[in-house]
């Protein structure tokens, strides 16, 4: 990658009248720089640091940072039992402690220094001073117990970030005790044994140490800093050659490992290999908006759909990746990147006022929910997707993810090396700094930018100075305007930092405009999805959003946020994209209602894109998507605005159909009671299918997809992998396994109805039906294959997962409620899926392989009116009081469709649509089962 894309700009100072130009070596030799170079021998970064405060928030910005100030991470020690000043090692080394008040406290005492609080400011000098005096006679800090605690050497992880902290602080306060600190404990950690670089966490992470150890070594020149450089790269995880590791936060820690060593070595290959980890990364897993990758712990082949979130902590540490190297590179791309992830995924990380956080956040995310995923969709299996403090069900992103915006702010503006400055991210700020060797000079940085294109620049100084002033121009803009007081400077596209060198004065004005208008952008590695770019802003549809505080207090609530609008929308290709400003609120821009700004485009729905039973998302599917829906007008509002979203959208009008992903079951066996699963929850090929309790496994769950010809394949929902026969035997008592899909004809199945709510399976291969050795009742025994003799342990059913749809086969419609009525006796109809809560029905198995079919929305279930047993009787709900007409059974139809008829205990007859209509709110009622259309019905 090319990495000098710096220029520099001449004319139009002719026109400005009375500046001088100078010559860029008169420049650099006038104006020496005010801040710290790298010592020989590491090489000069780009650009240099401005210590903390330099830059101070205004506008929008301004308004995270109060945010913060007044959320989770200025008052997290009210609720965090990790924060207790007296009761941590941090401040009393007999005491225990690990990564939390170092997490925390990076972010807090920068959150002091951009804010100036008072009271942060008081805070965060009590806890440093309470750290420093940790500090033991060898050089090490914090608690004892991490001298030994990691395979019996130190653990020095979690010093790691306080490091940064101590720096800040003395960048900001110029406490001279930091120096000696630092000193010492990098004189402790150079006589360590190499396994302290080697192992824990840290070894993935020893960029963060690195940095702080150029800049001791900058100020002191030790030369034992160097060789614990040295040693500290050459034990520690090897980021040259490849991804060492696949958990999200080391990647966004680690990739910048070499570069940053690059900068002692020398070498171009350790520079190059931060660029191709970044992209190996982003290749694979970050095909879709936001500027994260499918981390939702660990990177998984081949999940990388925009579901898949990105841990808060790797949204923050990304940030400060990008940002050093920027400093380091001096290549604007990386700025491109931090703005990408600061304005589109940090915001909606936490709750509109900062009270609350997420563990993950997705590009495609229609329900944040505090309910576990257990259906293989996510990585973990607990909740990670609702807000609230996180203390401890996941600590590192509520206690680390207060740097996000402290950082930003801090390097969004930098000195250059001779003596100048630069604009390296956008928005509206101060910023005060020595230029041309010691003239002050505050810049005020109008705009609300990234809602607005224009970017004022206005100068305050003593007197008048010769510096460079360098503008990035991001790589999405290929038009940018510049003036300086008001006269043209010719300036190029991005991605590259244009710079002016001149005699600047008081009260000049530099204007830039990033003219942007909304683009889309396609990803071929997604499916052909596409998502709508304006400017550095990345666009989401607008759901309705309806916040229900499920816990907490009125300071620390607990949300989770469901969707009050339809989001399943494919947009229309080359469709118009018109862009409303002057809404919403500049000053709070990230809600819903306060969006400065706003897309509308024409989208359809697409209706077989639904929700997992657990309000997760389906995966996109390969688009464009043959569509029948009406066109619509939707709304689209920046992503960091919208909490719930689709970031990454099916193209429609095409000719593939999108394939619902159907209902999961459970398998229930006749004579035991028990389940299908898979020995062990194992994901092998081979492994055995056993029966088992009813406790709520994945591997208890099953999909029924068509094999054609009137066969299904059962796969299981744990390991992807279907139901199979040990060999492709053909022998009684063969073992029934589950095994990859290669489509043998033991994968195959037939569904054949007992006609007493029960049903067998028949190998497609042995014509041999599934059973359980010996007709065992116990838990683990081996399911089995056998001839269809019509023992009790070759009869099961399924149990629908979860709360699931029920479709009419011949309408199209959804099993609904009239007017979503909770009354008894209440009409039970058939609607247009519109995604109400009255469309979701849970099976509560029952004797005798019967269900009772509850409402969710009104919490009762289908019974008949009256308890008629006639043809075209109503169906309607009604308390759950136990009747025969309240017990349905399902009848699986021959034919591999998946499609079932729903019969009633009472009468005999089945679920029907009243005349075959295809209208919305017809009336269902019970008929003969005389095999018309409108009796098949499909669990969804
Ligand atoms: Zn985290």
């Amino acid at each position: 990658m090319k990495i000098d894309r710096r220029e520099l700009i001449k004319g139009g100072l002719a026109a400005a009248g009375a500046a001088v130009v100078a010559r860029p070596g008169e420049a650099q030799a006038a104006a020496a720089a005010a801040y710290m170079l790298n010592r020989s021998p590491l090489r000069p970064d780009a650009f240099l640091r401005l210590p903390p405060g330099a830059v101070r928030p205004q506008g929008w910005l301004a308004t995270q940072l109060d945010r913060q100030v007044n959320g989770l991470c200025g008052r997290f020690m009210e609720v965090s039992h990790f924060l207790q000043y007296d009761n941590t090692g941090w401040t009393r080394p007999n005491l225990g402690g690990w990564e939390e008040v170092t997490y925390w406290l990076r972010g807090y005492v920068d959150l002091g220094y951009v804010t100036g609080n008072p009271t942060v400011l008081s805070t965060a000098s009590r806890w440093i001073d309470g750290v420093l005096g940790t500090q033991a006679s060898d050089g090490f800090f914090g608690p004892t117990g991490l001298r030994t605690s990691l395979n019996g050497h130190a653990d020095v992880w979690p010093h790691m970030p306080m490091l940064q902290a101590l720096r800040a602080h003395a960048e900001y306060t110029g406490d001279s005790r930091i120096v000696p600190f630092l000193t010492r404990f990098f004189s402790y950690l150079n006589g360590q044994p190499t396994g302290v670089f080697r192992d824990g966490w840290g070894t993935w992470r020893w960029g963060d140490a690195i940095d702080v150890i150029y800049w001791l070594y900058n100020h002191t020149g030790d030369p034992f800093l160097l060789d614990l450089v040295r040693k500290i790269h050459s034990n520690s995880a090897n980021w040259v050659d490849g991804l060492p590791n696949l958990h999200n936060v080391n990647i966004a820690q680690g990739f910048r490992e070499p570069a940053q060593y690059g900068v002692l070595s020398g070498e171009a290959r350790h520079r190059t290999a931060s660029y191709d980890r970044y992209n190996d990364v982003q290749a694979r897993f970050g095909q879709f908006p936001g500027g994260g990758f499918a981390g939702d712990e660990n990177i998984r082949a081949g999940l990388v759909d925009p579901r898949q979130g990105f841990e808060t902590c790797g949204i923050v540490e990304y940030m400060l990746s990008h940002e050093l190297l920027n400093r380091i590179t001096g290549d604007p791309v990386w700025a491109d990147r931090v703005e990408d992830l600061a304005f589109n995924s940090l915001p909606a990380a936490l709750d509109p006022l900062g009270r609350s956080i997420h563990y993950i956040t997705s590009a495609n995310s229609i329900d944040l929910d505090n309910a576990p995923k257990t259906l293989g969709q996510f990585q973990n299996g607990f909740a990670m997707q609702s807000y609230k403090s996180g203390i401890d069900e996941y600590r590192c992103c509520p206690h680390n993810y207060g740097m996000g915006w402290p950082y930003f702010v801090e390097e969004m503006w930098l000195a250059t090396p001779d003596g100048g400055l630069c604009a390296a991210m956008y928005g509206p700020c101060t910023v005060t700094a020595t230029v041309a060797g010691g003239v002050r000079v505050t810049i005020t940085e109008n705009t609300h930018y990234p809602f607005t294109d224009t970017i004022t620049l206005s100068l305050a100084m003593t007197g008048p100075a010769t510096f460079p002033l360098q503008l990035r121009i991001p790589a999405w803009c290929t038009a940018p305007e510049l003036r300086i007081n008001g006269a043209t400077v010719p300036v190029s596209g991005g991605p590259r930092y244009a710079s002016t060198t001149r005699t600047w004065a008081n009260g000049d004005t530099v204007t830039l405009r990033l003219p942007m208008r909304p683009t889309v952008r396609t990803w071929p590695a997604q499916h052909n999805a596409v998502s709508v770019n304006h400017g550095p802003l990345t666009f989401s549809l607008r759901i309705t959003e309806n916040w229900v505080q499920t816990g907490g207090t009125a300071q620390w609530p607990q949300y989770d946020v469901h969707a009050g609008s339809s989001w399943n929308y494919g947009l229309v290709p080359g469709a118009a994209i018109s862009v409303t400003t002057g809404v919403g609120n500049l000053a709070d821009p990230f809600t819903p209602a306060n969006a400065p700004i706003r897309l509308t485009t024409s989208g359809q729905r697409i209706d077989g894109w639904q929700a997992d039973s657990q309000h997760v998302v389906t995966p996109l599917q390969d688009g464009p998507i043959a569509t029948a829906t009406p066109v619509e007008p939707v709304t689209l509002i920046p992503m960091g605005a919208a909490r719930l979203r689709i970031t990454a959208f099916p193209q429609t009008g095409g000719t593939r159909a999108w394939v619902p992903q159907g209902a999961n079951y459970r398998l229930q066996n006749r004579h035991s009671g028990k389940v299908l699963g898979v020995d062990g929850m194992s994901g092998a090929d081979s492994a055995n299918v056993v029966q088992f309790d009813d406790n709520g496994t994945a591997d208890h769950l099953w999909r029924i997809i068509d094999a054609g010809g009137g066969f299904v394949k059962l796969q299981n929902v744990n390991s992807s992998k279907v139901l199979a026969v040990e060999n492709m035997s053909t022998a009684n008592s063969a073992r029934v396994q589950q095994y990859s899909d290669v489509g043998s004809a033991d994968h195959r199945w037939q569904l054949i109805d007992s006609g007493n709510g029960w049903m067998r399976l028949r190998n497609g291969n042995s014509g041999k039906v599934l059973g359980v050795s010996g007709m065992s009742t116990a838990n683990s025994a081996q399911a089995v294959q056998f001839d269809d003799t019509g023992t009790a342990d070759h009869d099961w059913r399924l149990i629908p997962d979860g709360s699931i749809k029920i479709q009419n086969v011949h309408s199209g419609k959804m099993l609904a409620v009239e007017n979503m009525s909770t009354a008894n006796s209440a009409r039970v109809q058939q609607y247009s899926d519109v995604g109400s809560a009255d469309h979701r029905w849970v099976f509560l198995p029952d004797a005798n392989g019967y269900f009772r079919i509850r409402n969710v929305n009104s919490g009762k279930v289908l019974g008949v009116s009256g308890m008629s047993t006639a043809d075209s009787a109503q169906v309607v709900q009604f308390d759950d009081t136990g009747t025969a007409d309240h017990l349905w059974r399902i009848r699986v139809n021959t034919g591999g469709s998946g499609s079932v008829r729903i019969q009633n205990a009472n009468s005999g007859k089945v679920l029907a649509v009243h005349n075959a209509s295809t209208a919305d709110s017809a009336n269902v009622e019970q008929y003969q089962d005389n095999g018309t259309p409108d009796h098949n019905w499909l669990i969804k």
